[in-house]
């Protein structure tokens, strides 16, 4: 496993740099959610989340995220990982299951690389929000069983076998792994009871013993989704260089 080369992983982390996280598997789905607590709690017209197996996350910076248990008005509970210095709130445990983690894009570093897959709740949606003609709508919450790829299904079946073992053996949740996900900054004894009874913070490699053969699959699987991912921002990104700079030739009179 050791040999196995990095994962060209995508990072994110808070508004001052303090948290700093990186996803090991490219997303499972991307979807904008325009209901109404999204829009309390983001105090705007959507929020936009990247799912991802929550064991798929973990901290890299100085100081691991703070955890928060917050309720919503439907009554289920989330935890929120957040910074405890400038108050960004990075991901919460996932609609799905708490197998997922919903990362809010816009702390990632290459936020333009996600677009949505699906926009939920689209009653709520301001008028001013127009979507392009193909986009995948829903009213209310959509059904990841029916909406997601079948891969990422998958996927999220796999990160539940692995919860339900490491329920099996709760005794041992407290290995690298865990620690990988609150790194360093093991100061913060709050994070780390969060993540202990989150049995998802386990790194799947670690507890599963996936062999090499099943690990490589896996690990080639999710760096070529990424990859294509990565390309089609780099395609995106040249393209909108090129309007500017057009523009900016000209428009340049302006001054
Ligand atoms: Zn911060
Ligand atoms: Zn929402």
């Amino acid at each position: 496993m050791s040999t196995a080369k990095p994962f060209p992983s995508l990072k994110g982390g808070c508004f001052c740099g303090l948290v700093r996280y990186r996803l090991h598997s490219a997303p499972l789905f991307c979807h904008a959610c325009y209901c109404l607590d999204c829009q309390k709690l983001t105090g705007s017209a959507f929020s936009l989340f990247a799912s991802i197996e929550f064991d798929r996350v973990t901290s890299i910076g100085a100081v691991p995220p703070k955890v928060v248990a917050t309720s919503r008005k439907s009554g289920s509970v989330r935890q929120e990982f957040t910074c405890a210095e400038c108050g960004t709130v990075m991901w919460t445990t996932g609609d799905w299951s708490p197998a997922t983690a919903d990362i809010r894009v816009g702390t990632l570093e290459m936020a333009r690389l996600m677009e949505p897959d699906m926009h939920c709740y689209i009653e709520n949606k301001f008028d001013w929000v127009v979507l392009p003609a193909d986009a995948r709508t829903c009213k209310g919450q959509y059904d990841f069983k029916t909406t997601w790829p079948k891969d990422s299904v998958k996927r999220l079946d796999e990160c539940m076998d692995r919860i339900e073992k490491m329920g099996k053996d709760s005794t041992a949740t407290n290995g690298d792994a865990t620690k990988q996900t609150a790194t360093e900054g093991d100061a913060d004894g709050e994070v780390d009871g969060a993540l202990d009874k989150t049995p998802t913070a386990q790194s799947p490699e670690e507890k599963e013993e996936l062999d090499d053969e099943e690990f490589e699959r896996r690990f080639n699987e999710t760096e070529r989704v990424l990859q294509e991912r990565l390309e089609k921002l780099t395609l995106k990104l040249n393209e909108q260089d090129k309007e500017t700079s057009d523009q900016s030739s000209s428009a340049a009179p302006d001054g």
